[in-house]
């Protein structure tokens, strides 16, 4: 199994050697030891800079995989159109990955994410569609409409990257195993939280066979997101309330990716927004590292599981995006007001919300 993982992750993702184009840069990104973390936790805390990714996303990963998957069924003929339901990066990747390989991209994404998403997928030539939010029942919901877009145009190709599990397939192939090699297999626990879910079982899969069983996979989720009580409930699917500021994560059901891992998992909790948006700041101020939202999440919850496993211990989460993507949100006052969290901000980081 390692042979096989380790030749497709050569071949398919970058290496050490010179790369060749965009698809080439993909993967192989440090893994950043947060020391002021570590030492107050007692604890190895590292986290995977996904966001030096080549689109600036850990989906740059999933993107070369779908598409590359396609490619390899014969479902993606050239001059084709790739169509995607995304909150935004997985469209960025795609879009890159389009634009290297000739073909054209359709983005169908929610108008709730941030206008810098949007505007940088039109600037990568995808054409956009920012439809009304809503819930995955009804048949308005963006990724429905993407599918059924790509099914009226010929030469076209929906990758669904909910339920496409060649998403995972990325991740068991390159994110897995450069953890791996990273660590030396040392790594005692593996947390983040799930979009697709395609990042947390390709991994999650890899470090626990690796490891036999020995690495302890856990999610951790946005308020607003069913996964927490699904996984701690033993398997109860609930209705979804709430809903929270950090975008591409959380999640209603379970995604196909998410099935391939969801029974294996050691343990799932929430972290509120407040926590969140607080740990942006800390990371900033304290490692200098300038990281979205859903980064911030996994990074408390590592913090958290550190103190579970106890000192000494190793644990390693995923640096999904910057904060590039959001700054217009994250660093405004007003925005931070709007959604009631102005006080998450301790007094001594206020001096970064300068828009
Ligand atoms: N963070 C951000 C910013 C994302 O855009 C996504 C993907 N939607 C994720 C985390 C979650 O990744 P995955 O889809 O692999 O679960």
């Amino acid at each position: 199994m390692f042979c096989a993982a380790r030749t497709a992750f050569r071949r398919g993702f970058a290496t050490n050697a010179s790369v060749g184009g965009f698809t080439g840069a993909v993967g192989n990104t440090p893994l950043i030891y947060l020391k002021h973390l570590s030492e107050k936790t007692g604890s190895r805390v590292l986290a995977k800079a996904e966001f030096q990714n080549p689109g600036g996303s850990v989906k740059d990963r999933a993107a070369l995989g779908v598409v590359r998957d396609a490619e390899e069924r014969g479902l993606l003929k050239a001059g084709g159109t790739v169509v995607e339901g995304t909150a935004g990066n997985t469209g960025i990747g795609l879009a890159h990955v389009c634009r290297a390989n000739g073909y054209k991209c359709v983005i169908f994404m929610p108008n709730t994410q941030s206008q810098e998403k949007i505007d940088l997928l039109r600037m990568l030539g995808a054409e956009v569609h920012a439809v009304p939010a809503v819930a995955y029942e009804n048949p308005a919901n963006y990724n429905h409409q993407a599918r059924d877009y790509a099914k009226a145009l010929p030469n076209a190709i929906w990758t669904n990257q909910f339920d496409n599990t060649a998403n995972a397939q990325a991740h068991y192939i390159s994110t897995g195993p450069e953890i791996w090699e990273q660590t030396r297999g040392t790594v005692d626990g593996f947390i983040c939280s799930t979009g697709t879910g395609g990042t947390l079982a390709g991994v999650g899969r890899y470090l626990r066979e690796k490891s036999s069983g020995k690495t302890q996979i856990w999610l951790a989720d946005p308020p607003g997101s069913v996964l927490t009580s699904y996984v701690n409930s033993g398997g109860k699917l609930t209705e979804r309330s709430g809903s929270s500021i950090t975008e591409g994560i959380g999640q209603g059901r379970i995604t196909d990716n998410l099935a391939t891992i969801v029974n294996n998992l050691s343990g799932a909790f929430t972290v509120p927004d407040e926590k969140s948006i607080e740990m942006v700041y800390e990371l900033l101020d304290t490692e200098g590292l300038y990281l979205g939202a859903s980064s911030a999440l996994n990074v408390v919850a590592a913090v958290e599981l550190a103190a579970k496993l106890g000192k000494g211990s190793t644990v390693v989460t995923v640096l999904c995006d910057g904060a590039y993507r959001y700054q217009s949100r994250l660093f405004s006052k007003q925005w931070l007001n709007s959604k009631g969290l102005e006080d998450a901000i301790p007094k001594h980081l206020k001096k970064y919300t300068v828009l």
